[in-house]
């Protein structure tokens, strides 16, 4: 299914979640670098779902004052944040 036609057929859930986290600090607004690869079975940083091994897997690093700070979502969550962090 296309991304947009998923989005549009409510990902409300994610998107409030998505500017929750943007807001609390959970998430970044900004990356410094962005790869797409296999799941690696992680927890995703915006549904919290684990990625499985047969999907793909969006990681973006954030230059973070304690240093690189990754974090890992699953190709529709990476574009909710995508579009939540463009909002700010
Ligand atoms: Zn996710």
């Amino acid at each position: 299914m296309p991304i947009l036609q998923m989005t549009m057929n409510g990902n409300w859930e994610l998107r409030r979640k998505a500017r929750e986290k943007l807001q609390s600090g959970n998430l970044p607004t900004a990356a410094a670098g962005t790869w797409a690869g296999a799941g690696s079975g992680a927890a995703c940083a915006l549904c919290e779902l684990p990625i499985p091994h047969n999907d793909v897997e969006y990681e973006i690093e954030v230059n973070a004052a304690a240093g690189v700070q990754v974090f890992k979502f699953h190709m529709r969550c990476h574009y909710v944040w995508s579009i939540e962090s463009r909002h700010r």
